[in-house]
């Protein structure tokens, strides 16, 4: 590795320890002490007093009779060889070659230098990858062995369907004859498509080790350089290498970087990449369907790909890759915590029903987080609680015990987060409260989280409107409790929320009918998908959404005004709960505005207990008084 940035290394130092040992070593010639003038020579040659001479270019170096070395310069035009002879002075000459090619190497210097620097830099930008400055248009393709990932589709859990049609693809490849008997065309490419961390480059590995055919892995920013043609070339030995170990995989991850539509993008769009884009839809059509090469390619933007890209023949099958449901959770937690040892009280069912909307990656970190939980207060194996803390800290940011608050902020939380969560209990529809802290998280100086009791496919008008109406519950029981004079800017980020949501629901979901049903956020599209830039909407409309939005968020202002002041009892309760204890869970929540006492035990600090049968989990976007500047985010 770094073969050729070290050889040039070496030759860069070599030639610089020569040039000054040159410098040195010609320097003391003529520096030292028994340096003659030439005329000094030429006198102690007449008076008989040189015994021998040595002749090295200019330089003249002889012994005297008295046996001591001197050196002098010859000028130029002297000549004192037939002199010397004629003296009978034994002359002895230097061969000027080795000075010559010293000094031929000197002037090349500045340029072997430069050399050197090129090749270094090169080979960084190829993140010093095998070729060397050589290897620029050879693909960068990997092939994986089974020896590098041992990836078995036992190791993907939760995508069912994209499992089987990825096996379905694998057979296609094993046993070609099976199906073009019939007549049928193999598929040549299949592109993988779903949000991050979903498992689509995991599956893919995962083919590579059951497939029994070579595979090839590359990613699309693999192809994307500085330089231009680099990409094409580097397509088409991708393809080459591909067609000698037919039948074989090719994997292209992240295709996006690669595949977007051409002409869009900063600047009118970029040639290096439209050029590479143009050669791997030639290529994708310069092999026959029945010579063995798949092309399966990964993406999480498949709005942006170019549509010749999608076209069929190339790849002809999309395979969907979503995030997981309850059960597929649930099996890619069991795949993950076959790695940890587990207590008695896990259970995977009720981390899964409280985790909707992870995908495979959050799972696997909250395992993962888990387990260092446990670690970290010396468990042997992971329990309930773990995992529950480990939730609360993927979904709202770690605890930041450490952070300060004075009394009054924590009150100013405190009544805050109540009124998240008075409004959330008393509005329709809304999701049940998981939990309410006023202990400082992430960025949030307090939380109030509320989970779907269900994975959520759609959301009811009346549903959206309750979550504004509890999102503006914060800044309403500010108001209401210290006066319209004292509230705070804890309320930026639930009055960023609802602005969101109440612009998706005029321009987006059609629940304005004055708007009528039409889709005014996504009407940005021109000519065959390019980007016009600008809307198309005039500003007599643009204007009607920006009252309309208003209107809905002040709707939801006043429900949260109205419930808060019939419910001034229970704010009041849920505020003190809060003060005290720091952190309720959604049924401490209900028992402390039902004015029952919680009897905790005293040796929990961190109550945190699994949640049973209650319902628990998903985005935590729900509430949040925060205090804007506080960053950063604890690194821990
Ligand atoms: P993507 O390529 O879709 O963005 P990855 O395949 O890189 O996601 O997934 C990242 C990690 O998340 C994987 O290495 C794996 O640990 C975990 N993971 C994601 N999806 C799954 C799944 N369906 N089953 C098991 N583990 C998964
Ligand atoms: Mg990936
Ligand atoms: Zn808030």
């Amino acid at each position: 590795m770094g073969n050729a940035r070290n050889i040039a290394f070496w030759v860069v130092l070599f030639l610089l320890i020569l040039a000054l040992f040159n410098l040195f070593s010609g320097g003391q010639s003529t520096l030292a002490s028994n340096a003659r003038n030439y005329s000094d020579f030429v006198t102690a040659v007449e008076a008989g007093n040189v015994s021998q001479v040595t002749l090295d270019g200019e330089e003249v170096r002889y012994t005297g009779t008295d046996g001591r070395q001197y050196v002098t310069i010859k000028p130029e035009d002297a000549q004192i060889t037939d002199l010397l002879i004629a003296e009978g002075i034994p002359v002895q000459a230097r061969s000027q070659e080795q000075s010559t090619f010293t000094t031929f190497i000197l002037s090349l210097l500045p340029f072997l230098l430069l050399i050197g620097v090129w090749i270094y830099f090169m080979n960084r930008m190829q993140g010093g990858g095998r070729g060397g400055a050589m290897g620029f248009g050879k693909s960068r393709a990997k092939l994986l062995t089974e020896k590098h990932g041992r990836v078995t589709f036992d190791d993907v859990a939760g995508i069912d369907e994209a499992k089987d049609e990825l096996e379905e693809i694998v057979e296609f490849l094993r046993n070609p004859q099976k199906f073009s008997r019939l007549g049928g065309k193999i598929p040549k490419g299949a592109l993988l498509v779903g949000p991050p961390g979903t498992g689509k480059t995991l599956l893919a590995r995962a083919i590579a080790g059951e497939a029994g055919v070579p595979f090839f892995t590359i990613s699309g920013s693999d192809f994307v350089e500085m330089f231009v043609g680099v990409g094409a070339s580097r397509v088409r030995d991708m393809f080459e290498q591909a067609k000698k170990n037919a039948p074989c995989i090719v994997f292209i991850d992240e295709i996006d970087a690669v595949g977007r539509s051409r002409g869009v993008g900063y600047g009118g769009g970029n040639d290096e990449r439209e050029q590479t884009l143009n050669q791997l839809l030639v290529e994708m059509d310069g092999f026959e369907a029945n010579e063995g090469i798949i092309i399966v390619a990964a993406t999480n933007r498949p709005d942006v790909l170019d549509p010749a890209l999608l076209r069929p023949g190339r790849f002809d099958r999309q395979v969907q890759v979503p995030n997981p449901d309850i059960k597929g959770r649930e099996k890619i937690l069991g795949v993950h915590a076959r790695k940890v040892p587990l207590g008695p009280d896990v259970d995977l069912r009720i981390i899964a029903r409280g985790t909707p909307g992870f995908s495979g990656a959050d799972l696997a970190n909250l395992v993962n987080e888990a387990a260092l939980m446990a670690a970290r207060v010396g468990r042997r194996f992971v329990t309930m609680v773990d995992f529950e803390n480990a939730k609360d800290k993927v979904m709202m940011g770690s605890e930041r015990r450490s952070m300060v608050m004075t009394e009054d902020e924590k009150k100013l939380t405190a009544y805050h987060e109540a009124g998240h969560a008075v409004v959330g209990l008393n509005v329709p529809q809304h999701d049940p409260i998981h939990k309410a802290t006023i202990i400082p998280r992430g960025r949030a100086l307090g939380l109030v989280l509320s989970l779907p009791e269900r994975d959520q496919l759609s959301v009811s008008l009346t549903k959206y409107k309750s979550k504004i109406a509890m999102a503006m519950g914060g800044r309403v029981a500010e108001e209401l409790i210290f006066g319209p004079e004292n509230v705070t800017s804890g309320a930026a980020s639930d009055i960023q929320q609802v602005s969101k949501i109440a612009r998706a629901m005029v321009t987006q979901f059609g629940f304005e009918p004055d708007l009528g049903y039409v889709d005014y956020a996504n009407e940005q599209q021109s000519y065959l998908g390019g980007y016009s830039g600008g809307t198309n909407h005039s500003a007599a409309t643009q204007k009607m959404i920006d009252d309309k939005v208003k209107e809905i968020i002040d709707e939801g202002y006043h429900t949260a005004k109205r419930i808060l002041t019939e419910r001034a009892d229970d704010l009041e309760r849920l505020a003190q709960g809060l003060l005290e204890y720091e952190t309720l869970t959604g049924n401490e929540i209900t028992r402390v505005i039902a004015g029952e006492p919680l009897n905790r035990g005293d040796d929990d600090p961190d109550p945190t207990p699994p949640s049973g049968g209650a319902s628990v989990t998903a985005i935590p976007k729900t509430g949040g008084r925060r205090k804007p500047g506080l960053e950063p985010e604890p690194s821990a």
